[in-house]
């Protein structure tokens, strides 16, 4: 273990993932203690996480923050390390013999799934890979769905997650054309055949996880039209007055969904289906294919805070040809740290690791990893900030960190044949990607394989 002085050489900090966590702890850091030198790892060519392969592509102000972080990378006390897989090319104990300290912000790449029989039919798939494969992370490239052989699509969850899908499934295709969707997904909605998208949650309207803007947005769709129980919808926001009073976001939601959608004559519609648990997905006769799913139908119990779908022992069965779960992503664990798969997330106080109730020296995480799946940027930013802080802290009240050996990672490159790529290989990447974009009318045409990307350097 090592102590760090304010006067003496730098304090150099390895930061796993690129996204938002990555970057803004980045950002305040280098801000609140300027003898810093960060050099950051993710395993892809192309930075800033879910950002580039999260955000929906008809969002582009939310990736405005992409010019934040190209600030914060051309900081000299900066520099990137994409291509480079932290637990595979390098293990977290290679990092350690030389940086002071490491923060984890890798989020989550994993999914949670139903747990029910048929999952794995052909037809079924994650919200993670349908929107990995529209936002062309290579990982996805070859994904594929069967939207050209069925009207109607299930996506079970309801957060804005769900709403993204929806709103990709549903959009007119010329809108989609003018955003930075891949070609390739272009191709296939536009000759997808789905109509009716079902949005389907276990508990009530009062209970979605849904944001107005999302809702309004999917609420203005041309040519579709909203469809729910408007009975069952009044009497829940009847019921919880209480509750949708004192929380003004929640009050215009409600509001929202109480007025429904504006559009008349449509062919098209997504609904919002309550009170539905899935148990079964169910098949074609001798075929791999999704047929429809089967609910539980339930009921809510317990306090209006806190309302438990509980299954009424009915079922109900509907039919589609697609089901995309939006039930959310899953951190996963790296070798040698801590971590509590209950909660999936990196055991913290404040951002600084912990193995039980012991701080880890030296050891630190933010984002997705230190507070589970959940928020959008600014809360990760908020969180980040909150991790950045507890650096400083501890480098001001000399903390222990860790005890680099200054070992030599380029050494270590050469010999596993990995060709890092730096924040201005990157920016050559991207023009290449702006300059495609030019040529077919849209922002930017996105590199979906990796070889692709290191063509271009
Ligand atoms: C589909 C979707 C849409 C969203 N839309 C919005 C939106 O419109 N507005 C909004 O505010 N928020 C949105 N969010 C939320 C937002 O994206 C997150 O709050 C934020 O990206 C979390 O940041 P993070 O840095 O923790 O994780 P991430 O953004 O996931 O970044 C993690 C990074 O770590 C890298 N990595 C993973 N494993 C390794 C490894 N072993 N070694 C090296 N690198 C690794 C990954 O490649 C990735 O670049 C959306 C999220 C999703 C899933």
């Amino acid at each position: 273990m090592s102590v760090i002085s304010k006067v003496s050489a730098p304090f150099k900090l390895a930061i796993v993932g690129s996204g938002p966590a990555g970057f803004y702890t980045a950002h305040r850091l280098l801000k609140e203690w300027p003898n810093t030198q960060i050099d950051m790892f993710d395993s892809l060519p192309t930075p800033h996480g879910l950002v580039r392969f999260g955000v929906a592509p008809d969002h582009p102000e939310v990736k405005n923050v992409m010019s934040t972080f190209d600030r914060v990378a051309e900081d000299d006390r900066f520099r990137f390390f994409g291509n480079v897989t932290i637990g595979k090319n390098i293990s977290v104990k290679e990092l350690s013999n030389n940086f002071d300290a490491i923060l984890l912000s890798y989020g989550a790449s994993e999914d949670r799934k139903m747990n029910i029989p048929g999952e794995d039919t052909y037809g079924v798939a994650s919200a993670r890979n349908f929107v990995g494969w529209y936002n062309g992370h290579p990982d996805y490239t070859d994904f594929k769905l069967p939207l050209d052989d069925t009207d109607t699509a299930v996506v079970v969850g309801q957060g804005n997650v769900a709403l993204d899908i929806a709103r990709i499934l549903l959009t007119p295709i010329d809108t989609l054309r003018k955003t930075d969707i891949t070609e390739y997904a272009l191709e296939t909605l536009s000759k997808s055949r789905v109509k009716h998208v079902h949005v389907v949650g276990r508990r009530g309207p009062v209970q979605v996880s849904f944001t107005s803007k999302e809702v309004r947005e999917q609420m203005s769709i041309p040519g579709v039209q909203f469809n729910a129980d408007m009975n069952f919808i009044s009497k829940e926001i009847t019921e919880s007055q209480s509750i949708i009073s004192k929380n003004r976001p929640l009050k215009r939601l409600m509001s929202l969904l109480e007025k429904g959608s504006p559009t008349k004559e449509a062919d098209k519609s997504w609904t919002a289906k309550f009170l539905r648990s899935p148990v079964e997905v169910l098949k074609r006769a001798n075929e791999n294919r999704v047929n429809g799913i089967k609910y539980e139908i339930n009921r809510l119990e317990g306090p209006l805070d806190a309302r438990k779908a509980i299954g009424t022992g009915e079922f109900e069965t509907q039919e589609c040809g697609v089901i995309l779960t939006s039930i959310g992503y899953k951190s996963a664990p790296i070798e040698g740290i801590p971590f509590d798969s209950r909660q999936g997330r990196v055991p913290n106080y404040l951002g600084k690791i912990l193995n039980g109730k012991d701080e880890l020296p030296g050891m630190y995480t933010a984002g997705w990893l230190k507070r589970g799946p959940t928020g959008v940027i600014v809360s990760t930013m908020t969180d980040a900030y909150e991790t950045a802080d507890t650096i400083v802290d501890d480098l001001k009240n000399g903390k222990p960190m860790l005890a680099p050996k200054g070992d030599d990672l380029t050494k270590l490159f050469q010999e596993r044949q990995i060709r890092p790529v730096s924040y201005l290989d990157w920016k050559k990447i991207e023009a290449a990607e702006f300059a495609m974009g030019e040529k077919l009318g849209k922002p930017r045409e996105k590199f979906c394989r990796i070889q692709d990307m290191l063509a271009v350097l």
